[in-house]
Formats: structure tokens, sequence, C-alpha cells
């Protein structure tokens, strides 16, 4: 079908950008009820469904004529806060400025959300409907701090509405280069949170005295400073490993790749080295209350990140790998508790969806490669994940213009926008992904 969704996806998100969407509040209702309006008018039958009243989530849906795979584009309305006097320009006024669209949410991810919306609206307009299965376009609120009102909620209480069997989100598709290979990542794995306390115990005193006490907050210092020396633990995982392999690397070892990422770009190595093992990042100490009592008691919080296959039992063995045991000649050196453990979620790197967007991409961007990636943090596709456990989930937004180096500081930064070429590149993977997945009804 010669649909070109390009003109109306642009248009999509520079009126989603003027919505202000930031979580929290988020008060996504104005924004969800103008993406269902937008779709509802091309063909979709629509609902919203809403935990709280001025947070709906919207689930639209196009039904084929015989029975199939549900191909869902999943994606998020709400932003993080945007201080204007840090920006160029308003991050809420939706500007085209020298061929990018500026504003909060333009690469996470208002253009994804646009990009699909405008991409399946367009079809659908055009008379197009699915041979076999539907099309579910699901967007969501309330991302930015965890899913409770969003993904999370409605997986649980509408799984019928929202049940699929393959889901693309964000993750992953900038164009990163490794010594003049064209890589887009597949965003195929997340990795998990085990996040910990460590806590060094000493004796109480006078600070006057300091010799009458044990300082716990002195103990904590060496085992601080070891984790300034080491920060990451490998811990190979089959995404790794696939990782390794599409860059042309043998299995168990990442050193080779991350040396050419270094010498290509020491941000690349830095990008992607968490992929490979267990990080972890001391992120807030505390210690006495008063600054006249010697501490006896220190507490170190420690985020760290676990791929796919990993467990509280790796980190605690990485852990005593990195400070030594946790008994020492002399008594306890510290103590490990846990306060958080979600393990990563993940889809298998092959599947008929990963073929599909390979085939798409070796016609889009001849000679290109398409390599399995994992998020070293974690989206929504996690909950739909855990509620489907055989849908494929990934995360694909391909950019070529805007690459990865360029695109990541601005998630989150300052100045975020988008190259309207890549939003019109994307777009066109919705576009055709729809139709290689779905087929096209006779009629
Ligand atoms: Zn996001």
């Amino acid at each position: 079908m010669s649909v070109d969704p390009s003109a109306a996806a642009q248009r999509l998100l520079a009126e989603l950008l003027r919505f202000k969407t930031v979580n929290p509040p988020g008060a996504e209702r104005p924004a969800q009820e103008h993406l269902a309006a937008y779709l509802r008018d091309a063909g979709f039958e629509c609902s919203l469904l809403a935990a709280e009243p001025e947070r709906p989530n919207l689930v639209a849906r196009l039904r084929g004529e015989l029975p199939g795979p549900t191909l869902c584009y999943l994606g998020h309305v709400d932003t993080v806060l945007a201080d204007p006097r840090e920006w160029r320009h308003d991050p809420f006024g939706g500007e085209l400025i020298d061929g990018f669209l500026w504003g909060r949410g333009a690469i996470d991810m208002k253009s994804q959300v646009a990009a699909e919306a405008a991409a399946a609206a367009e079809l659908a307009r055009a008379g197009w409907r699915p041979r076999r299965g539907e099309l579910l376009i699901v967007s969501v609120v309330d991302e930015e701090t965890g899913g409770e009102l969003g993904a999370q909620w409605i997986t649980r209480e509408h799984a019928e509405e929202v049940r699929c069997d393959m889901l693309i989100n964000e993750g992953a598709g900038e164009l990163f280069e490794v010594e003049g290979a064209r890589c887009y990542g597949l965003c195929c794995a997340e990795k998990g949170v085990f996040r910990f306390t460590l806590t060094t115990s000493g004796v109480a005193a006078h600070a006057s005295l300091p010799a009458l006490g044990e300082n716990a907050l002195l103990k904590m210092a060496p085992l601080l400073a070891r984790f300034a020396e080491r920060s990451i633990s490998y811990l190979p995982s089959p995404q790794s490993e696939a990782l390794l392999a599409a860059l042309g690397e043998k299995a168990g070892d990442p050193a080779p790749l991350l040396a050419r990422l270094r010498a290509a770009d020491e941000r690349l190595a830095a990008i992607f080295e968490p992929l490979f093992g267990i990080t972890f990042a001391p992120t807030r100490i505390t210690a006495s209350e008063k600054i006249n009592v010697i501490p006896s008691r220190a507490e170190l919080k420690v985020d760290c990140r676990v791929p796919p296959g990993g467990g509280a039992s790796d980190v605690e063995a990485a852990v005593a790998q990195i400070l030594g045991p946790a008994q020492g000649p002399e008594g306890e050196r510290y103590r490990l508790q846990f306060t958080e453990q979600m393990p990563a979620n993940a889809s298998p790197v092959q599947s008929e969806l990963a073929d599909a967007i390979a085939g798409w991409l070796a016609r889009a961007d001849p000679g290109a490669r398409l390599v399995p990636v994992m998020l070293a943090g974690f989206s929504d596709s996690r909950h739909f994940r855990a509620a489907f456990p055989d849908c494929v989930a990934y995360g694909f937004f391909p950019q070529r213009h805007q690459t990865l180096l360029e695109a990541a500081p601005l998630v989150h930064g300052a100045d975020e926008r988008i190259d309207v070429r890549d939003l019109a590149f994307a777009a066109e993977l919705y576009r055709d992904l729809a139709l290689a997945v779905l087929g096209s009804a006779s009629r």
C-alpha cells in the first residue's frame, strides 16, 4: 500500500508535545483523549481505561478478517519534568526548528507514540484492515514513575483488552557504528534490579574522644573505595552472548568487543559494558545523626543491576569478590541486605517478529545490521512479559540520522528533540511491520 505516514506523524507529535504530561502529576487525560479521537476517526475501536480519572490508558484496536496474532504497539505519554531555563526552546512548544521537533518527550517517547499511531491511522484511513489477527495501539500513563497506574494496572485489571502475541515498545533502535558497520539495536531484554544496603558496625562514643569508640563510617570507607575500583562483575546471559556473536566476537569474553567500542568512542563502551554483567553503583550513605557522636552504624545504599538469569546469590558472590568476605578474622566486616529484588525480563532473540524487523531494515538501510541489545534500565515491557509469558516483546524505534550517542544524553535531559527524518523513518517501519505481520485483507 502506498501510504506515507510521515506528515501525519510530525503533526501528531507536535500536538502531543504541547500537552503537558509531566509525571508527577501526569494529568495525561487531554493527551490521551486527543490520541483516541485521532485513532477513532481513522476507524479504530477505542477505549479509555483508568485507575484514576485524570490518568486514563488508551486501547485502540483494528480487527482483521481471520483469527491470527495480535500485534501491539505500546507507548507511554507521560514525561519527566523539564526546566525551561535550561532549554534553548520551549519544552512544551512542539516547535519545528531546523529540522527538529523540540520538546520534553520528543525522544522519550511521544515520538514513538506519534509514529506508531500515525502509521496505523494512515493505513486504516486508506482502507487497510489486517487479513489475520489484529493491530492494537496501547498508549499508557505513568511509566516514568513505574507504571503502577499504567502498564502494570492495565495488564492486571484488563488483561484481555491488552493481551498480545507480539509487542513493540521503547528501548533501542538508534544507529551506532563499530568500525564502519552500521548497527541498530533491537532491545530483547531488560536488566533486573537488586538494590541492597551494606551495613558496618562499631561502637558509639563522644566525638571529642574518638579513640574510645569504633567508627562505623571509617570501616565503610575502604569498602566504598573498592566499588570505585570495580563497578562491574561479568555475568554472561543468552542475550549478551547473542550480542557478541552479532558483532563478530567469540562467546564468553566481552573484553575484545569493549576494546573495539572504546576505540570507536569511549561512551559506546560505557553504554555497552553494563550489558555484560552485574553493575554496582553506591548512591547514598548515612551514619551518625549527630555531628558529635561517633557512629556505631553506617549504611551504604547500592543500586545494583543484574542481567537475565542472574539473581541474589550471583550478587552476593560478586560482592564478596569485590569487597572480600563479609566475615573477617576480627568478626563481621559488613552485612548485606537486599531492599529490592526484581529479576531481569527477556524475550527470545530469534523470532518471527525479529525476522520481520530485520527484513525491513535490510530494505530501509541496506548493509546495516540488526543486533540484539539489552536495556540497562527497564521499561513497561516487563509488565507485558510478566502478564503474557508467550508474548515476544522488543524495544525498537529506529533512528538513522540522530545516532545513539546523540540521542542518549537528550533522554530526560535539556533540549530534547528529534530529527523529523527519523520520525518518518520509524513511522515507515511501523507501517511496514503491520503489513508484514498481519497481511492485508482482500476487499
Ligand atoms: Zn520512556
